[in-house]
């Protein structure tokens, strides 16, 4: 289920998210190609769209999900990135 938009989805249309333990806390990031490969525990999924990252990160659903304390600075970038590249 995407985290920004609440629909549902196949799991290979998702984009999914995992953290990352910095020196300053628990950083929310892209997991390995943004998909379920060699990425452990818990996960957090938003579909393909910018905006729905953007109400993901604005509810701290996929924060609190995964228990991050932030997200990584480049994460809007990466996941643009990202979507990119799959069409
Ligand atoms: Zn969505």
């Amino acid at each position: 289920m995407c985290a920004g938009c609440g629909k549902r989805f196949a799991k290979a249309a998702l984009v999914r998210f995992t953290v990352r333990e910095t020196a300053v806390g628990r950083e929310l990031v892209l997991a390995a190609g943004g998909n379920m490969q060699g990425v452990p525990g818990r996960g957090g999924y938003v579909c393909p769209d910018p905006e729905c990252l953007d109400r993901a990160l604005a509810r701290k659903s996929l924060l609190r999900r995964l228990k991050a304390t932030g997200e990584s600075p480049e994460l809007r970038e990466e996941f643009a990135r990202l979507i990119e590249a799959r069409q």
